[in-house]
């Protein structure tokens, strides 16, 4: 049996005092996410260009595999300019599909009653994380947020944590940092963050993943025992 996470990780008591949390997957569902890169881009891809879905799908994976971990990856004006598609006006067509993961507001109100400081840090482009912070009314629960985008380096790369360390004047010994993507949280790890978990279930649409290497959280409401 898994151990209780609190066991694991001492969130309400003095040894942490900031919160790391990632956004897609993590707090938002990423089924939305899914369906536009995997359904909706592809669709729209295929008219413009006049290939089939299934050809549209093939030709996507490859350059989403190419750019894959890089800021390329992050950038939907990248995005944009490379599949000659609005990217932003996609997502906005589609945002009524952007869904909390269950209990990560009462969660995010316990780290304020707390006095924990808490800070989104995303992979996501700031016009995403905009459009999800305006239709989800969370950014009043986040001390500060920052993109990969802003700090010049993804998730995956040391760069990106050195720059958010000064940015966000965390200590890395008393942070807590929570995502759903495992190679992010070794990055994480090696740049010495000390208390790390890993968030399954990112979707509501495909069974969950597990982790090998760290504490797991099917669900925020594990914390709020
Ligand atoms: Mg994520």
């Amino acid at each position: 049996m898994k151990r209780p996470i609190l066991e694991q990780i001492p969130l309400w008591g003095p040894e942490i005092k900031s919160v790391l949390l990632d956004m897609d997957g993590t707090l938002l569902d990423k089924y939305f996410d899914d369906y536009f890169w995997e359904h909706l881009v592809p669709e729209k891809y295929s008219e413009k260009h006049g290939v089939t879905f299934g050809r549209a799908k093939e030709e996507l994976m490859t350059k989403y595999k190419h750019h894959e971990g890089t800021l390329n990856w992050t950038d939907i004006d990248f995005w944009s300019r490379e599949l000659r598609l609005d990217i932003p006006a996609l997502k906005e067509q589609i945002k009524h599909l952007i869904e909390v993961h269950p209990h990560v507001e009462d969660f995010l109100r316990m780290l304020r009653r707390h006095k924990k400081k808490v800070f989104l840090v995303t992979n996501a482009h700031f016009k995403v994380l905009d459009l999800k912070m305006k239709k989800t009314n969370m950014g009043r629960y986040f001390d500060m947020c920052i993109t990969s985008f802003e700090m010049g380096h993804p998730k995956e790369d040391i760069g990106f944590w050195e720059k958010a360390e000064k940015i966000l004047g965390f200590d890395k010994e008393s942070s807590l940092f929570i995502d759903d993507t495992e190679e992010i949280l070794r990055t994480a790890r090696k740049f010495g963050i000390r208390y790390i978990a890993f968030k399954a279930k990112a979707t509501s649409k495909k069974s969950p993943g597990a982790s090998k290497d760290f504490p797991t959280i099917m669900d925020f409401s594990e914390f709020c025992r």
